[in-house]
């Protein structure tokens, strides 16, 4: 069937700028790197994606690894986009990356520019894109000069092959070091993408304020620690749940560690009329820096109740102080 978006998408949602930029990217945003493979079900996939552009959700997170397998992501998001999305698309706005192993042999991995250039052409191809309007590097690259990295990334978007450029887990002096390249390059450099949840901080730690002092927005992935933080796991791990499949960097153990923290915060969401995962998202706006929350969804559902976090963004002290004592 013809997929017609809801004329109502852009009234719920909301908007945040991106660090010192012209981009606004919703307050949720929704990543593929789970549930988009060609090991997953189509029909259900496009079901997540046309439900987020519905309720507002504008940007799409890829890379060139997700799947499985590597590249099967970008591939159906590809098949899609053009079934679905193609009249939209200069009302998203989408990302791609390169930096962790995607093709065998020594150009296939990590932060060289002849891995870069080519990994763009990649995802452009697969996805059926004329350009991306952001391209990250996915991990820092110990071992080549971060200035072969950037300059490749700049280049990138001189060919018009992206709009924008961003970094990912990347260390708050390396963070600084990039963005003072890229200043001089006259690249917009508008985002980090970091894991920044209720149970990993590590971003307070200099992070956020290297990207503050350079205007740059941080959009946060696995906020909900890949489903922990959510009511799934209250009583007991699911068949069908993260934690229960293989292949997937979540383990029973990790939740079973967490679980008495887990069932606090549960209760404290529900006093406060929500979720775990609307309350674990909430928690994550409140912080100025995060400009865009990135989850992730394997049902439609879970995207649906997940945007209601919207609802209560305010946050008591008594609150703030439970969740730190369960972080
Ligand atoms: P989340 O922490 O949001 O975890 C998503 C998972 O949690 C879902 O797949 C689902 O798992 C479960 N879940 C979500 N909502 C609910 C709900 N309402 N109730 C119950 N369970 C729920 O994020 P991800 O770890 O998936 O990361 C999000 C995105 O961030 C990725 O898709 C990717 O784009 C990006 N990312 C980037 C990285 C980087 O290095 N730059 C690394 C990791 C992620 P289940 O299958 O159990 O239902």
């Amino acid at each position: 069937t013809n997929y017609v978006a809801h004329s109502e998408r852009y009234n719920t949602m909301k908007y945040n700028r991106c660090g010192k930029s012209g981009v606004l990217l919703p307050a949720i945003s929704l990543g593929l790197w789970h549930n988009f493979g060609f090991v997953d079900k189509q029909h259900n996939a496009r079901e997540i994606l046309r439900t987020a552009f519905d309720l507002g959700i504008t940007h799409f997170d890829l890379a060139n690894n997700y799947g499985p397998p590597y590249g099967s992501a970008e591939e159906n998001f590809g098949m899609l986009f053009k079934k679905d999305f193609k009249p939209y698309r200069d009302e998203l706005f989408i990302a791609s990356k390169a930096g962790y192993d995607m093709w065998p042999g020594p150009y296939g991995n990590w932060g060289s520019r002849k891995y870069l250039m080519a990994s763009i052409d990649q995802s452009l191809e697969r996805m059926g894109l004329d350009y991306v309007d952001i391209f990250y590097h996915h991990r820092p690259d110990p071992d080549t000069p971060l200035e072969e990295t950037m300059v490749a990334l700049a280049d990138i978007v001189r060919q018009g092959k992206a709009l924008y450029v961003g970094i990912s887990n990347y260390q708050p002096k390396e963070t600084a070091e990039a963005a003072a390249l890229l200043k001089e390059l006259r690249v917009p450099f508008i985002l980090h993408q970091a894991r920044y949840s209720i149970f990993d901080r590590w971003v307070e730690d200099g992070l956020l304020d290297a990207l503050d002092n350079n205007g740059v927005g941080c959009i946060a992935f696995s906020p909900l620690a890949q489903g922990m933080l959510t009511n799934k796991y209250v009583n007991g791990i699911p068949d069908d749940s993260r934690a229960a499949k293989n292949f997937t960097y979540l383990d029973k153990e990790q939740v079973e560690s967490n679980l008495g923290k887990i069932k606090n915060l549960a209760a404290l969401a529900d006093k406060r009329g929500q979720k775990l995962s609307q309350m674990a998202i909430a928690w994550l706006l409140n912080r100025p820096t995060v400009s865009s929350v990135l989850v992730g969804a394997s049902s439609s559902g879970q995207l649906r109740e997940n945007v209601k976090a919207l609802d209560n963004l305010e946050f008591s002290k008594e609150e703030m102080d439970i969740i730190n004592a369960n972080s």
